[in-house]
């Protein structure tokens, strides 16, 4: 898989001698996950895999350089239920990803390390973010902190609709994509779907609201796109590639400084 974590922050090109010799109660390791899953018909099934890996890749990049921030290698697969029935999702059951975690964090824990963080690109996995992050803090008293997506990017520009339904495949995931990787990208096979209207909202909506209903890809959008990627320019993906990183590099830098124990 591509990358774009720099080779001085990237955790596994570290030999043993080296990881023993980071600080533990302030080194802090970024845990990324993500999936491999259907995009339409014009993007790769690693398409939440590379936007992760981008977006890090460019917030580590903003940190000064003695900061110890650590990227380990990504959970590419995740919960991808609701894209069942498009040839090519790879998806794991909860229970299964969430033993992964577990798992990961025991090893983070063993090797004396305090503070990590999970690095969530992909909107199936983001509950089960939740639940591990706190089971993490319980079970090994790790310093555990919760980052998703863009981490409140503006993404100026976008309709109101692409911005509320735009969530797979639309217009942002497509920008990212033609900023960094644009021969992954097939122009000519665009299609768009919307699960919902922002103008005729619903008693019971997909996401967001105090009454959902569970919806599975294959229910609303046949080609496997939630939102509109025609609007998608790589200038427009370069603009707020540069506007997530800033924000996800200041809570890292947030997350450096948090304390490890309650003030007493
Ligand atoms: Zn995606």
């Amino acid at each position: 898989m591509k990358t774009w974590i720099p080779d001085a922050r990237n955790f596994a090109y570290l030999n043993w001698k080296q990881v023993d010799a980071l600080p533990r109660e302030s080194t802090l390791l970024v845990l990324p996950t993500a999936a491999i899953e259907q995009h339409g018909h014009h993007l790769p099934l690693a398409t939440d895999t590379l936007i992760n890996n981008l977006l890090l890749g460019h917030a580590l990049a903003k940190l000064p350089a003695n900061a110890p921030v650590y990227a380990l290698p990504p959970v590419h697969y995740g919960k991808s239920n609701e894209h069942i029935g498009f040839p090519g999702t790879l998806s794991v059951s909860a229970s299964t990803f969430m033993a992964v975690l577990r798992d990961l964090g025991a090893s983070i824990s063993n090797a004396g390390f305090k503070r990590v963080v999970l690095y969530n690109t992909h909107g199936g996995n983001t509950a089960l973010i939740d639940v591990m992050a706190r089971d993490l803090r319980a079970e090994f008293k790790l310093r555990t902190f919760a980052l998703h997506g863009s981490a409140g990017a503006k993404f100026d520009g976008l309709t109101a609709q692409e911005r509320a339904y735009g969530f797979h495949a639309g217009e942002v995931e497509t920008a990212y994509l033609l900023a960094s990787v644009p021969e992954l990208v097939d122009r000519s096979a665009y299609t768009s779907n919307y699960i919902a209207d922002v103008n005729k909202p619903e008693l019971l909506a997909p996401e967001f609201a105090p009454a959902t209903f569970a919806w599975l890809t294959r229910d609303i959008a046949a080609s496997g796109v939630m939102g509109d990627p025609r609007p998608a320019t790589a200038e427009n993906g370069a603009r707020w590639l540069d506007q997530a990183a800033t924000k996800l590099a200041a809570a890292l830098d947030a997350m450096l400084r948090f304390p490890l124990s309650p003030a007493s």
